[in-house]
């Protein structure tokens, strides 16, 4: 404890809100699949800055374009035109049935997007009033007002009451609930395709078919929220394009930016009236170099065909792990899709993680008892072996 200012303890002597539990571990340097820390420490990253540096870490084609765009031009208002913002967007479309996209600089605010543009378009557009966006239980949407309040946990609410009005929770799989839950005031219906915060829990076929067609049966807007199984981790650019639907709307943020802080919100065409000059905004959505990164990540995982490579490396990940943690009693199943794994065990999983770490593998909790793996996209098969390794080993001294 040290003491503040004005003579009050402060936890640990930190200047930094303690809002995350941090491991005792300071990281300086990133390339490729490797992280070191402050005392020359070398870790096998199977973490990704959760999901974020889906090219690995530093990455040269984003580089040098961050670079060049630093000596042109860092940041100007959205009240000009931004060519960089404009051909990112065009990547986006291009690769996707959206047709607009909004630019952000978080995931929180990407589906803070999805869902003002939901509530406005069934009360500006159709004229209805509807203003209820469904949610599932275990979901994970974000830390602002709404997206917290979307969330599907109680504990990312406790202490902010009052939370905003117009959000209901459904259990996932649970088709009679959703047919009961949506009514004349539903706005829209925001799922994750895999709920990765969670649990690492891939969202069944025939459920997610189901709601996208009973959405386009009763007037409801589908949000899918793609902001931790998009930019090609689940083995397609986009979790959704597993299951043959096309949400309204969904939303995109980590991996779209290699680590540059960007997020985005797409949709189709018919909603693009919905806002309009003033009705949306962000000072920081879509500069000149945020855009430039989106572009040349997109262009990048294009050109590597960074999500086949996710989904062969995935599949041989998943099959290593079944095979060489198979009659583990602490393991209860290894699942996952492309490369967002997570291994259920049977008890918390906090000592499986920092005993990794111990051996140089960063791997993460996915809730208290999932082991969750998010390698880059394009790591090699040798890599993939030595964290595989040290994986089992952990888990056979467990
Ligand atoms: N949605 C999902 C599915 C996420 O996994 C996250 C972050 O973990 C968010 C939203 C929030 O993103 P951000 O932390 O960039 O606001």
């Amino acid at each position: 404890m040290s003491e503040t200012n004005n003579g009050a303890a402060v936890n640990g002597g930190s200047s930094l809100f303690p809002t995350y539990a941090r491991y005792p571990i300071a990281l300086v340097k990133g390339e490729g699949s490797w992280l070191w820390d402050d005392q020359g420490n070398k870790y096998l990253d199977f973490m990704s800055g959760i999901a974020v540096t889906n090219l690995g870490h530093a990455p040269k084609p984003v580089k040098d374009a961050l670079v060049k765009q630093l000596d042109e031009l860092w940041h100007v208002s959205n009240l000009f035109h931004i060519p960089n913002q404009e051909a990112a967007a065009k990547l986006l479309t291009d690769n996707s049935h959206a047709d607009q996209v909004f630019f952000c600089s978080t995931g929180a605010e990407a589906n803070e997007a999805a869902i003002k543009l939901a509530r406005r378009y069934q009360q500006k557009v159709k004229g209805n009033g509807r203003y209820e966006i469904l949610t599932f239980a275990q979901s994970f949407h974000g830390r602002t007002l709404a997206t917290l309040t979307a969330t599907g946990q109680e504990k990312v609410k406790e202490g902010f009451l009052p939370l905003p009005e117009g959000f209901r929770y459904i259990p996932l799989h649970d088709i009679d609930a959703l047919e009961a839950a949506i009514t004349d005031k539903t706005a829209a219906v925001m799922i994750e395709t895999i709920q990765a915060e969670g649990g690492i829990i891939p969202v069944e076929p025939a459920f997610l078919q189901h709601l996208a067609k009973l959405c386009k049966e009763r007037g409801v807007l589908l949000i899918v929220d793609e902001i931790q199984t998009g930019m090609g981790r689940t083995g397609k650019m986009f979790g959704f394009q597993h299951y043959g639907i096309e949400p309204d709307i969904f939303t995109l943020a980590k991996g779209l930016g290699s680590g540059f802080p960007v997020g985005a919100m797409l949709a189709k065409g018919e909603l693009s009236e919905a806002f309009s000059a003033g009705s949306h905004g962000s000072t920081f959505g879509g500069t000149p170099i945020a855009t430039a990164v989106v572009k040349v990540t997109i262009e990048t995982i294009l050109k590597e065909k960074a999500a086949d490579r996710a989904a062969v490396t995935g599949e041989y990940l998943i099959s290593e792990l079944r095979a060489k943690l198979a009659g583990n009693p602490f393991v209860k199943e290894v699942r996952g899709r492309g490369m967002i794994i997570g291994i259920e065990c049977t008890g918390p999983v906090a000592g499986i993680v920092a005993e990794a770490q111990q051996r140089g593998l960063f791997v993460i909790t996915a809730g208290p008892n999932v082991v969750r793996l998010l390698p880059s996209l394009i790591i090699s098969r040798e890599e993939v072996d030595q964290g595989v390794s040290i994986l089992t080993s952990v888990f056979a001294d467990q």
